[in-house]
């Protein structure tokens, strides 16, 4: 995967890292491009070109966490705007929204976007804007990017995709019709569980250039280094994730021949209701698996007892981790609420890793040993 060649002259085959907060001026009146490093560097600018062209947009911005890019996404609205947006979405950006952007009077209505019909129906005068999440977190439900997108086009709404469960790799929103494309690159992009970034793609000049201001008046952005690393990760996002997914869709596979386990949530089983919209719409079906046991005891007895898997938050490292979403990410949702949702207290969340997938099976074996007896 080409990223894009920096302006080093020595030959260095990866891109320097531009320890700096500001640039020298050749004299009065000019510019090496780089003035200011909130404004711009040259290692985030390698990166920003790089995810752009990735995902065949006009602009790429990279800022210092996924909620601080999508807290630039959402100061692309004003006072009395609506958003509809994807009901079970990730925690962080539930809370963003709800304690946050509410009190500034940004609207959103919480909607399940995996029916077209129900964003449809959700649409109002004030609406500018559908945020969607595809696959949801932690229920992997899919929406249909091209159709909704569709949609919105006619009313003359923005279609945002946060991206991060599948990436550039896997999906291309902007070449289903999305305006934005969003990231946790965190996440699967720099995919070593060892820096926190966040990335936003525009597919038009106008929308880059609104970015680009918000980005350098906000200036929540990615340092030097951590640009580095992102970049560093991003050079084997493919090899990744073809095993990630590769050893995701095994799991989920004996996870719903395991009598402890009511049911496994993975688009890559073919019981799974976005099953063939996610086929068509992605080239894999990413390395996510959550499952539901049948009883709470287990969800316990399963993070206590794991040992070459993590209990730990976060998600699409080569590290395999397991969390408990009612009480880590999704924890700032009403409990009831959670409850309708799905996300209950019996209910685990696999990012699956690189490792060997008999160990995991194994560990996993290992943590659920006993519960047979429970059922
Ligand atoms: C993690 C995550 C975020 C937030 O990103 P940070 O890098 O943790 O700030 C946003 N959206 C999704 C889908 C995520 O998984």
């Amino acid at each position: 995967m080409q990223l894009g060649v920096g302006q080093d002259l020595t030959g260095a085959l990866s891109i320097p890292i531009y320890q700096t907060a500001t640039f020298r001026h050749p004299c009065f009146g000019e510019s090496t491009g780089y003035d200011y490093s909130r404004s711009g560097n040259p290692t985030r600018r390698v990166l920003e070109t790089g995810i752009a062209r990735l995902d065949g947009g006009a602009g790429g911005f990279a800022y210092a966490s996924g909620m601080a890019a999508l807290t630039n996404l959402l100061l692309l609205f004003k006072r009395g705007d609506h958003l509809i947006v994807t009901e079970d979405l990730y925690g962080g950006t539930f809370r963003l929204l709800d304690k946050i952007f509410s009190q500034y009077g940004l609207a959103a209505a919480f909607v399940d976007t995996s029916d077209p019909e129900l964003v449809a129906l959700a649409i109002k005068d004030e609406t500018k804007a559908i945020l969607l999440e595809t696959p949801t977190n932690p229920l992997l439900k899919v929406a249909d990017i091209g159709k909704i997108s569709a949609m919105a086009r006619e009313k003359g709404l923005l279609t945002i995709v946060d991206n991060t469960f599948m990436t550039p790799y896997l999906q291309r929103p902007l070449s289903m019709g999305a305006d934005l494309v969003v990231y946790s690159a965190t996440k699967f992009l720099a995919g070593h569980n060892d820096v926190v970034a966040g990335l936003i793609v525009a597919k038009s000049e106008e929308l880059a250039e609104r970015l680009y201001f918000l980005q350098n008046s906000v200036g929540a952005v990615l340092g030097p280094q951590d640009s580095w690393l992102v970049i560093r990760g991003m050079k084997t996002l493919g090899v990744r994730l073809d095993r990630q997914t590769e050893n995701a869709q095994t799991i989920a596979g004996w996870l719903a021949g395991h009598k402890a386990v009511r049911r496994v949530f993975y688009p890559g089983l073919e019981t799974h209701p976005g099953h063939l919209l996610l086929k068509e719409q992605a080239g894999g079906f990413g390395a996510v698996v959550s499952f539901e046991l049948l009883d709470k005891s287990a969800a316990e007895q399963i993070l206590n007892k794991v040992k070459l898997i993590s209990f730990a938050e976060s998600l699409g490292g080569v590290e395999t981790l397991i969390t408990f979403p009612a009480y880590q990410t999704h924890a700032d949702i009403d409990p009831l609420e959670r409850e309708r949702l799905g996300i209950n207290d019996r209910l685990l969340r696999l990012s699956v890793g690189i490792e060997d997938v008999d160990d995991l099976l194994a560990d996993l074996e290992q943590a659920l040993i006993g519960e047979e007896v429970y059922v």
